[in-house]
């Protein structure tokens, strides 16, 4: 393809994605397709010749779209929102223009500067403690693609701080450069004694980081009475058993809106009892809900104050529900030393005159992969057009209708609210009123609603992800129902919740029989 091969092909994909989100809200939100649909479609080989692009573009209409789940649907409820903006994707498009790995500030200065900027920028808007991004010098942002790296990345850096700290209680004196280096023998001692800790609402990314570590993770229970956060009393027992038995606790992660409720758990009171472990270091992840800081009035409930205070990282996903293409996850440490001592590793090919001076940041001391993609240009592009007032105003919309539709179910006599409403989140399961003569368990809601759950997964006009809280009181299968989208009014939430009513008597009426 030439320039003016690409100038024509680019217009005419811009017009084709144009025509796809004019019609979106009428295409059905789950694809209509079967396991193997593409596969069998395709040859098993890549052409031996080159094709026109005209057919390759128009394969894309033909062969990938029917198989796109679409979650730029204002129908699509499952999950969280990953919300793209049309700003972000002519960013993505700028990005892959001027391909560069990054990984150093010299790859690209643009690169890291922008990053540097755009990270205090959403860091600010949040409200996140000054000591998070950096004009200090001490702590910083950067960019990942997604929070289970940035909770991967936060576990290394948990693990070789906790392994300095044993080494200095061992007596190792620093090194010339200050540091301490964990000689082996302390890697051998004390490497697989090391614990990590979460809930059980914990998303998967806790458990993910310690088996990629070869450590286990403790999945704390949690209590209804305290609905479904981690308490400082649950976490200090959990490492008082571990201390016990001889082993070390190194990590926490603490969630602010957990996937399956949005629970938020208690930071100050977790943070308190890490202070008796010199070891330790807490990790806050608030994938979805860290981005509603942007919103003053939910910081407390959403306890910021104790993140700043306590956490020594914090995560929030711009691309969930915060406009921003997949993927642009915001990773902010208290001290970038924990970073970087855990993770500079500088050949003599990776050196660079500004690094070795100290005047820059080379971003891949920050993450395990060395290379990067310039993710801040979509971020940047995105708070500068819809400004911190247009970006409130969007967390607003999903919050508004969150509470409009928790209004309906509060008055139904065969659906009830499970949680409270979470910001934009709403979990609720099919429940009889108690008026009715059965008598209904447990464990047949459960299978009530697993009905209800396969029935409307059948369809495709609809889509929501169920959940099971697990808690020391009971398990509950429950659905929950995201807002958020960036296209979704009122009027698709209620579409959505006039089918799972519908659906619920039918579930009901079986169930009576
Ligand atoms: N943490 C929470 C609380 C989430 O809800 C999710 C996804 O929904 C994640 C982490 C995972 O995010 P990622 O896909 O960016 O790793």
């Amino acid at each position: 393809m030439d320039i003016e091969q690409f100038r024509k092909a680019g217009y005419a994909a811009i017009d084709s994605i144009c025509d796809y989100y004019s019609t979106i809200s009428e295409i059905p939100v789950k694809a209509q397709v079967q396991p193997g649909y593409l596969i069998d479609q395709l040859p098993k080989e890549a052409p031996v010749e080159g094709e026109e692009f005209a057919e390759i573009s128009n394969d894309f209409q033909r062969q990938i779209i029917p198989g796109i789940t679409h979650w730029q649907s204002p129908s699509f409820f499952a999950y969280f929102p990953s919300n793209s903006t049309f700003e972000s994707m002519l960013a993505d498009l700028y990005s892959a223009s001027v391909t560069n790995p990054g990984f150093n500030w010299v790859c690209s200065p643009a690169c890291t500067e922008l990053e540097q900027v755009v990270v205090e920028w959403a860091a600010r808007m949040l409200g996140l403690a000054e000591k998070f991004w950096g004009s200090s010098g001490i702590g910083g942002g950067v960019i990942m693609g997604s929070a289970s790296d940035s909770a991967f990345t936060a576990s290394i850096a948990a693990r070789e701080r906790a392994l300095r700290v044993l080494s200095s209680q061992k007596g190792v004196e620093r090194s010339a450069n200050g540091q301490i280096d964990i000689p082996d023998s302390i890697r051998q001692e004390y490497g697989q004694k090391l614990v990590v800790y979460g809930s059980t609402q914990t998303h998967s990314l806790g458990a993910k980081a310690a088996l990629m570590l070869g450590l286990p993770f403790r999945a704390v229970s949690v209590s209804i009475e305290d609905q479904y956060s981690l308490t400082g009393e649950s976490v200090k027992q959990a490492i008082e058993k571990d201390v016990q038995d001889g082993l070390i606790p190194f990590l926490v992660y603490a969630t602010v809106g957990t996937t399956s409720t949005g629970a938020v758990d208690r930071i100050a009171e977790i943070g308190e009892v890490l202070k008796e472990y010199p070891t330790t270091f807490l990790h806050v992840d608030a994938a979805w809900a860290g981005v509603a800081y942007a919103l003053p009035e939910y910081r407390e409930s959403l306890r910021l104050k104790e993140v700043n205070e306590y956490a020594d990282s914090f995560c929030t996903n711009y691309h969930k529900w915060g406009l921003t293409t997949f993927d642009c996850s915001i990773f902010c440490v208290k001290d970038r030393k924990d970073l970087t001592q855990a993770l500079d590793v500088t050949p003599p090919f990776l050196r660079s005159k500004e690094a070795d001076e100290g005047t820059v940041i080379d971003y891949r001391n920050w993450q395990p992969a060395l290379g990067r993609r310039f993710r801040s240009i979509k971020l940047w592009f995105v708070l500068r057009s819809f400004g911190i007032n247009g970006f409130q105003k969007h967390l607003e919309n999903g919050i508004e209708q969150c509470q409009q539709l928790a209004k309906i179910v509060e008055q139904s006599s065969t659906f009830e609210i499970v949680t409270p409403p979470s910001l934009a989140l709403l979990v609720f399961r099919l429940k009889p009123s108690s008026s009715s003569p059965e008598e209904v368990s447990e464990d047949e809601l459960n299978i009530l609603n697993q009905n209800l759950h396969d029935r409307l997964n059948s369809r495709y006009d609809v889509f929501l992800t169920q959940t099971v809280l697990h808690s020391k009181e009971k398990n509950i299968f429950c659905i929950r129902l995201a807002m958020g989208g960036r296209y979704t009014t009122f009027q698709d939430v209620k579409k959505t919740w006039d089918i799972i009513e519908s659906e619920g008597e039918e579930v009901l009426r079986g169930w009576k029989k």
